[in-house]
């Protein structure tokens, strides 16, 4: 026997793309369900992902700190980690933040299903919750938010607990002696940097010519450079052609034209070289939603599928897949099936690597220009000019701006440098509100801060940068 419920709207995934929709449409006065396995709304992003690297990230740049404190005449000694507390501590930021959504969720009275949904046709679910019941729920729309997962290299699919994903990593059972990380892109680069904080000897490995490719390279240089120091090595246009559990460690085997040791052998493996969709949702083959390029569910600019009763939003769309861009689309489609007149159409999202110096960037990137054949200016400040980046002995950071030629107006924005995650906001306010280099350049920032990199890299644009010199043209 199977209950039966009714909701106007049905939202499948609890992470930041669905609860933020489920949030909104309350908000909206509609009645809505939301459904997922955990306990509490949260999804990837919370449970193992965006929140509990940042709390390490956090650790990790404190370790590295306490190191720097010698130059500043200040000594720790070496840091004692306790593993079970580090655990415990990061284990609690999660359950605090999703506990906390749990409590907005009964506040704005969404109806919170723990379970796992599948489609009987494209008004109906079927959920089978976690308690073993079923309920059959009939909607008037539904919102797919199903997220995604790590991606596989069959070269590397062995059977054995020393090979790990981003959830095994976040799980810390123990601090390996060494550590392969298999891609030097977001996973790789921050889970590589914080178990390489808590004294492991990491070695990345990047198929591509350079870390983070989606990244302008100007921005991935001072990034690059810091973490050939703390990690044992980066090995570029380098593949793991293979690898086997020895006993005592995973032997791999490298493949590329600089390799100089083909065999290596590591305590633990991550593999961490991107995410592939949910979109094999149960029964989606009883509704009208097509799957684009990679796996992706087919949506329009109102994130609906090619079934008009169907929405979707977040990883499970496409790139970027990053939380705050869910979260957007969840609240876009939410106000589409209410009947407002919106489109996801950002000139902006932000991204934010969390390694230290962060890396972020927004709106059109130099890259990108260069590949559009489009006219660009780029106004770059660096940090070594900046009084605050000295207080805090970090002048390796970098900020610019791309800058349309004609009319002057902010393109995009890249900034390397400690905080730069913090500072890019700034970037996605002025493209979202189409200033120019001249409203940039004329709006006081605070002194000492870092956000005065933006300021004066929009006064470089105009040649009358405070704390740059630039000699006159004969
Ligand atoms: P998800 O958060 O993936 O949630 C989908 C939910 O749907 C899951 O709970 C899943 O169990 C559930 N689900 C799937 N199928 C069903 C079903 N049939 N029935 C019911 N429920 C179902 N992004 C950032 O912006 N900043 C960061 O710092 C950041 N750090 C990250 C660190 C790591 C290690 C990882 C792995 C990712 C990180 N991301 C980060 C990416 C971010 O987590 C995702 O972009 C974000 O979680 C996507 O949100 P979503 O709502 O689309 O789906
Ligand atoms: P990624 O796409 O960021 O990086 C994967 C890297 O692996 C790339 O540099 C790629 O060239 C490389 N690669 C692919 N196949 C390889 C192979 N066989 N051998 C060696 N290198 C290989 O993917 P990710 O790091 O797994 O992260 C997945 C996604 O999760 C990110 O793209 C991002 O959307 C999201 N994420 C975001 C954040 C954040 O916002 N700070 C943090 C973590 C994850």
């Amino acid at each position: 026997m199977s209950d039966t419920a009714k909701t106007s709207i049905a939202i499948v995934g609890g992470g930041p793309g669905g609860y933020a929709a489920a949030f909104l449409a309350a908000d909206l006065g509609i009645s809505v369900t939301l459904i997922d396995p955990e306990a509490n709304p949260g999804g990837v992003c919370l449970y193992r992902g965006c929140i509990p690297s940042k709390a390490l990230l956090h650790v990790a740049k404190l370790v590295e700190e306490s190191k720097q404190a010698k130059d500043w005449g200040i000594e720790f000694g070496s840091p004692k980690v306790d593993l079970t507390r580090l655990r415990s501590w990061k284990d609690g930021v999660v359950k605090k933040l999703t506990g906390g959504l749990g409590q907005l969720s009964k506040q704005r009275h969404v109806r919170y299903v723990q379970g796992r949904a599948a489609f009987e046709n494209s008004t109906t679910l079927r959920v089978t919750k976690s308690d073993g019941t079923e309920e059959v729920l009939s909607f008037d729309r539904i919102i797919l938010a199903t997220g995604s997962r790590p991606s596989i290299v069959p070269t590397l699919k062995i059977d054995s607990p020393r090979m790990i994903d981003s959830t095994g990593a976040l799980n810390l059972e123990d601090i390996p002696g060494s550590l392969l990380v298999v891609g030097g892109g977001y996973i790789g680069l921050e889970l590589g940097s914080v178990y390489a904080a808590l004294g492991t000897r990491v070695t990345v490995v990047e198929m591509l010519s350079g870390l983070l490719p989606g990244a302008d390279r100007d921005l991935v240089v001072p990034l690059h450079k810091r973490l050939e120091k703390m990690l044992a090595a980066i090995l570029l246009n380098t593949t793991v052609a293979s690898v086997a559990d020895v006993g005592n460690g995973i032997r791999a085997a490298f493949d590329g034209p600089n390799v100089k040791e083909r065999e290596q052998v590591f305590d633990r493996v991550l593999v961490s070289v991107g995410r592939r969709p949910n979109s094999e949702i149960p029964g989606l083959e009883h509704t009208q939603v097509q799957l684009g390029a990679r796996g992706f569910i087919q949506v329009n600019k109102q994130l609906q599928t090619d079934d008009p009763s169907i929405y979707a939003i977040g990883d499970v769309v496409g790139e970027p897949m990053l939380a705050h861009k869910a979260s957007h689309e969840g609240r876009v489609a939410v106000e589409a099936i209410a009947g407002h007149k919106v489109a996801f159409e950002p000139n902006a999202i932000p991204a934010v690597v969390f390694t230290d110096p962060e890396v972020a960037w927004c709106g059109l990137t130099e890259t990108q220009a260069e590949k559009e054949n489009r006219e660009i200016s780029v106004a770059k400040f660096p940090w070594g000019a900046s009084g605050r980046a000295i207080t805090l002995d970090r002048p390796d950071g970098l900020t610019k701006l791309i800058i349309d030629p004609q009319t002057e107006r902010v393109l995009g924005m890249g900034i390397v440098g400690a905080g730069a995650g913090e500072l890019i906001a700034e970037g996605v306010l002025a493209i979202e509100m189409a200033a120019l280099a001249s409203d940039v350049a004329m709006s006081i920032h605070p002194h000492p801060t870092l956000s005065e990199t933006v300021m004066e890299s929009a006064e470089v644009f105009f040649g009358t940068s405070t704390h740059v010199y630039r000699p006159k043209r004969p």
